[in-house]
């Protein structure tokens, strides 16, 4: 069962954890200081299938900030607010190509003639969320919190703590903000974008909550809690391809080379991987490798990959 193979998978990783030097293990993210106070111990991960029945194993109840994982779903939400406007593409804006650089990178946006980054890294992913729309609610913020809801169990919400302290240090980003707006790149007050950016990123999820986010995105859009629609298969397969273009930042192609599944990391240490039209696995695990994806979580969706032979070029 699926329960039997994520409890095999968990306490191999945490056995082969204990063989590794201090290094290999990785540290957690220390540039956002409430995050720099994790503990590094948390370990959980959890199973949706495209049905929505969810298995877990370990810490899947603890909720950490879902930091770059919220990137494929908000350029998701851009994608659709902007489905029905003529004359405004998003996918012609923002760019699509893999940077070879770090999330962070400001070297990236300015040595490119077109400045254009992908939506997975920190450029293209403020730039996105400049598009995306007030809803309902006539508010951006409010109306990309309930995109991130109507994805899942509806209970995610902002970490004030982790947002506040990252809102507090991210001088770098507040750079990459104003870059993008000297480019005409974006739309809004940079500054207003980059503050529902650092939101998005410190939406609070639990290891169950990533895992059913992503099982709507394996059952091609539809809610499998709710049976809503939130994207459409187009859009569903247009996250996904950004996903396996940039979704582990610089290490992306070996990522896909050697596992096959659209990923996505964030710095908190939450991973999330799709297999489309079947289930979703998402891991929670803070200690990262050197280029910001956590190391544990890394060894889990590589292993379950392995087992079932789940590469999709397979
Ligand atoms: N909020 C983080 C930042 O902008 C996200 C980084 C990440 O998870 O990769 O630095």
């Amino acid at each position: 069962s699926a329960k039997e193979a994520i409890s095999k998978v968990y306490k191999e990783v945490l056995s082969e954890d204990k063989k590794m030097s201090e290094q290999e293990r990785g540290k957690v993210a220390d540039y956002i200081p409430e995050l720099a106070a994790a503990n590094p111990e948390y370990f959980g991960i959890s199973i949706a299938t495209s049905n929505g029945s969810v298995v877990s194993v370990g810490d899947s109840e603890i909720p950490f900030s879902i930091q770059s994982i919220s990137k494929p779903f908000i350029y998701g939400l851009a994608l659709k607010d902007h489905n029905d406007d003529k004359g405004f593409s998003v996918n012609n804006r923002v760019g699509l190509n893999a940077t070879g650089h770090a999330f962070n990178s400001i070297l990236s946006i300015t040595e490119k003639e077109d400045h254009r980054q992908n939506p997975m890294v920190n450029a293209g992913a403020i730039q996105v969320t400049s598009y995306v729309k007030k809803g309902s609610e006539n508010n951006k913020w409010t109306h990309a919190l309930n995109f991130i809801n109507s994805l899942t169990d509806g209970k995610t919400f902002l970490g004030e703590k982790v947002y506040r302290s990252e809102a507090a240090t991210n001088q770098n980003n507040q750079k990459i903000a104003n870059l993008l707006f000297d480019y005409k790149m974006i739309d809004d007050n940079p500054m207003d974008a980059l503050d529902r950016y650092t939101k998005a990123c410190s939406i609070m999820i639990t290891s169950k909550q990533l895992a059913l986010m992503g099982a709507t995105l394996a059952n091609g859009g539809i809610n499998p809690l709710t049976k809503k629609r939130v994207l459409s298969a187009n859009q569903v397969r247009d996250v996904l391809s950004q996903m396996v273009v940039s979704g582990l930042y610089e290490n992306s192609g070996a990522w896909w080379t050697e596992v096959g599944l659209p990923t996505k990391s964030g710095v908190a240490g939450g991973l999330l991987a799709v297999f489309p039209h079947k289930y979703a696995i998402a891991v929670f695990s803070p200690r990262l490798d050197k280029a910001g994806n956590t190391v544990r979580g890394q060894a889990v969706i590589k292993k379950i990959s392995q087992m079932y032979n789940l590469h999709m070029l397979h």
